[in-house]
């Protein structure tokens, strides 16, 4: 075929995984709807073979930011929606897919700006370690690309319908969480009361739950549950469960 043809309507195409995210999240109540937002989120994002070779990656440690590509793969089997109602809009309107950043899509990828931080290898693993992302664990990743700002930032860019919540919500915690909290970032060197106070304060509620004050959520970090509610205007952090492994 020459580059003039055309592949056809129905053309599909077949993706390779390069890599995969080892991130604190576990289950996508929770997650920031765009990454930058929570910056104790640690994140890393581990190159697959035959992709795990320095080679691949040369040059890249001196940008700052890097286009991870990558698979909903938790959502993929849903399908996709023509319409969506976005977070942003208190879920009353809808808008077309297209005009959306939504993981049901006619094809399941997305794409996060992520600041890198550093590069690892040894052991024959290649990992690239990130800033505030966005991303579930175990996300398949397809493809990665610097991030150029005299390409990539425009300044006077209009954002539509979706604006960057400006204010963080407060978040309290019980002493019996608190103590569970230092206890566990003694154990583990994680920033857990920073990621808690980060992942509560944008508020992880879908429009319909923003009604429900007082009502128990669990939210999935690292191998814990966080027993959480919303009660007069602020977050309240009841106690800590820990996950069995499955
Ligand atoms: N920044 C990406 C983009 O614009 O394509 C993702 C935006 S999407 C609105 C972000 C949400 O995707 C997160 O809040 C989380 O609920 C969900 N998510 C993250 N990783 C996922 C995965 N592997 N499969 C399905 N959903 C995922």
């Amino acid at each position: 075929m020459t580059s003039q043809q055309s592949l056809g309507q129905d053309a599909s195409f077949q993706l390779q995984q390069i890599g995969i995210i080892h991130s604190c999240y576990r289950q996508k109540f929770g997650i920031p709807r765009q990454p930058g937002i929570v910056t104790a989120a640690e994140t890393t994002l581990e190159l697959l073979a035959p992709f795990n070779q320095e080679n691949l990656v040369r040059g890249l440690e001196g940008f700052s930011h890097i286009w991870v590509h990558f698979i909903f793969h938790q959502t993929m089997d849903e399908g996709w929606r023509p319409t969506i109602r976005p977070p942003r809009l208190g879920g009353r309107q809808r808008m077309g897919v297209f005009a959306t950043r939504s993981t049901h899509r006619p094809n399941p990828l997305g794409m996060s700006v992520v600041e890198l931080q550093k590069i690892t290898s040894g052991n024959g693993r290649l990992v690239l370690h990130l800033g505030a992302a966005d991303l579930l664990d175990a996300t398949p990743v397809i493809d990665i690309k610097p991030y150029l700002p005299y390409a990539d930032a425009i300044a006077d860019a209009k954002g539509g319908f979706a604006v960057l919540p400006t204010q963080m919500a407060e978040v309290k915690f019980t002493d019996q969480a608190m103590n569970q909290c230092l206890r566990y970032e003694q154990r583990t060197g994680r920033k857990l009361v920073q990621l808690i106070d980060q992942v509560l304060g944008q508020d992880p509620r879908p429009a319909y739950l923003r009604e429900s004050s007082g009502r128990r959520h669990g939210t999935a970090l690292w191998d814990l549950n966080v027993v959480w509610e919303h009660t007069d205007g602020y977050f309240l952090v009841r106690e800590l469960e820990y996950l069995t492994a499955n």
